[in-house]
């Protein structure tokens, strides 16, 4: 056959796996779980595909993962029989890192070569995006991947040392499935490079991090058993050692234990930590964790977690949901964007549905009683979950809302049915602390005798808002004002929002009353100041015609001589703006 094709490595890319093989990340086990959980997703897609297309000839009566470890070769292979890939996908898929969040990942990584990298610095950027395939050259010197996708004849063979370049090959014999073959580095424990030529090594690895996995991961062991000599029943010689030999076996070394299938009470933290970054590609662990079991007429068990950090691609246009979809125990969808609302996209799990068919498409999804009935109950669970966070674990809560907050606060413009609980899930930025964050019914308390509506001011920055003349009369009078600085309060503000009765207002639109006890607003003295300076503001009001549509004398401002304030129902500057840069 042909010589093997040579490419060569994007730039960025190279960059990455030079910060891999020489990387000093602690954690370098994780390779494994790497390597198991993508054959865990191709065993997923294979029986799935294998059911939709009964053509597809493939044999999936024993999909599992295979261990094969060589002491003495120093190599490690991990296999499975699953999907497999095409040669383009080979290239597409792991010759140029095409996941998002290694997009992102180089471009940190390339802002931080720049400045001038530390290996702490590093080592935080690997343990924030994960590197998925790439993770095997913390540990291997070379890597080669034998793969051959369900339905072809042909197979690839993908090998790369983890320099600038990677080879491409065709393999004519190759079996179903993917085998990736790691040539150890040498053992060094200071670099926390263990021997994953171990057996026990690689069980007590398993075990930690891949236990739940839905598929037998297999290892041959060596086993030492009795030998049977046919005198032995009769011998009563105690001294003599019995005679043993040494037997191969194969092991399943998982318990492929479904962990959304069981109780809370029976799933240790790590567990749950481990299935958290399976499901959602990441590396870091959940903030919070969500088991729900539904019985009666749709039955259904989920599992979800809210992750601890923000995703890079959460506000971007593709930002996927992150929850999977199976039906008894069988893979349909990941990113299944039924059952879950967009602004809840970073969320993260498994719904697993007794009742649907497997062969069930997203469009039917779509038009389906029993989805629109999880998605509804999962909905409100998280947001309650998100309230009892609130109250009960209140640094979790914070990392929470400074990461997802802005999204979550899109449900209150998307989500009017549930937008009570959100409003009170909620927390605002207010006059009243600087650094801490305030609740509406903390507002509330605070309020002044005769305040019937909740005041805010929106703006791009705390600083430009309280530096504001609007601020200068309810600083005066100590009354507090929500400071709503992200793009989307915008948009909520606008759509009619109440809570517990109260109206929101802005203090920068129309007249703001704020109140009978101060002596200028009271009616008389008002209409003697018009009439004195009458002459001022219908003069002003003609030379700023083009500008403004009325000048009048304002209770609001104590310092500044002047302000601008819009109609009661006019668009703010903010919103102005977040509409013409949308095209509108
Ligand atoms: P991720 O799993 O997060 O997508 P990886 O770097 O781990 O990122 O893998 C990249 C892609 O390569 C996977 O999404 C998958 O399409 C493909 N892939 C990796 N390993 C396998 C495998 N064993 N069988 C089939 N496809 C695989
Ligand atoms: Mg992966």
């Amino acid at each position: 056959s042909a010589a093997p094709e040579v490419h060569e490595f994007q730039a960025e890319t190279r960059q990455l796996l030079d910060l891999m093989v020489h990387s000093i990340y602690s954690n370098k086990d994780s390779f494994l779980r790497e390597l198991i959980s993508n054959a865990s997703d191709a065993l997923d897609k294979l029986r799935l595909e294998s059911l939709l297309d009964k053509d597809l000839d493939v044999d999936t009566s024993d999909l599992h993962i295979t261990l094969t470890p060589d002491s003495d070769a120093r190599t490690l292979v991990v296999a499975d029989n699953g999907i497999g890939m095409t040669r383009d996908e080979v290239v597409g898929l792991i010759g140029t890192l095409a996941r998002s969040g290694t997009a992102e990942l180089r471009r940190s990584l390339a802002e931080a070569r720049e400045k001038g990298v530390s290996d702490a610095a590093a080592e935080e950027l690997i343990g924030q995006f994960g590197i998925g395939f790439y993770s095997t050259f913390m540990v291997a010197d070379k890597v080669s991947l034998v793969t051959r996708k369900a339905g072809e004849t042909t197979g690839t063979r993908w090998e790369s040392t983890g320099d600038g370049t990677y080879t491409i090959d065709d393999v004519p014999d190759a079996p179903q499935g993917t085998s990736v073959t790691l040539a150890l580095k040498p053992v060094d424990t200071e670099d926390h490079l263990y021997d994953y030529a171990d057996k026990s090594k690689l069980r007590q690895l398993v075990k930690r991090y891949s236990d739940f996995i839905a598929w037998p991961i297999r290892m041959d062991v060596e086993k030492t058993v009795p030998v049977e000599t046919p005198d032995s029943d009769t011998e009563s010689d105690e001294d003599k050692t019995p005679e043993t030999k040494t037997v191969v076996e194969t092991e399943t070394i998982n318990s492929m234990k479904a962990l959304w299938a069981k109780s809370r009470s029976e799933v240790s933290d790590e567990e749950y930590q481990e299935f958290y970054r399976h499901v959602s590609h990441a590396w870091d662990a959940p903030l919070e964790t969500i088991t729900l079991q539904a019985e009666g007429t749709f039955e259904y068990q989920a599992l979800l977690f809210i992750p601890t950090q923000p995703p890079f691609d959460l506000f971007m246009r593709d930002s996927k949901v992150g929850i999977h979809l199976y039906v008894k125990r069988v893979f349909i969808m990941d990113d299944c964007a039924e059952l879950m609302p967009e602004y809840l996209r970073f969320v993260k799990g498994v719904v697993d549905a007794a009742d649907l068919s497997l062969n069930v498409s997203r469009e039917i999804l779509q038009q389906d009683r029993q989805i629109r009935a999880i998605r509804r109950r999962l909905t409100k669970k998280v947001i309650s979950t998100v309230t009892e966070m609130r109250d009960s674990r209140p640094d979790d809560y914070r990392t929470f809302w400074d990461g997802f907050g802005r999204v979550f606060k899109e449900g209150l413009v998307n989500d009017p049915d549930n937008r009570d609980a959100l409003l009170k899930a909620s927390s605002f930025a207010s006059t009243h602390s600087e650094e801490e964050l305030t609740t509406l019914a903390d507002y509330i308390g605070r309020m002044k005798s005769g305040q019937d509506t909740i005041y805010y001011m929106t703006g791009e920055s705390r600083q430009q808002i309280v530096n504001s003349p609007h601020m200068e009369a309810f600083r005066a009078k100590g009354i507090e004002v929500l400071v709503l600085s992200d793009p989307v309060d915008e948009m909520w503000v606008s759509v009619g929002a109440e809570f517990d009765g109260k109206p929101f207002q802005s203090i920068a639109k129309g007249a703001v009353d704020l109140g009978a006890d101060d002596e200028e607003s009271d009616d008389t003295s008002k209409e003697e100041q018009n009439k004195a300076y009458a002459d001022l503001l219908s003069w002003l009001t003609t030379t700023l015609s083009d500008d403004v549509s009325e000048t009048r004398l304002s209770s609001r401002l104590t310092e500044s001589p002047a302000c601008l304030v819009g109609d009661t129902f006019s668009m703010s500057p903010q919103l102005e703006k977040l509409y013409r840069a949308s095209g509108q």
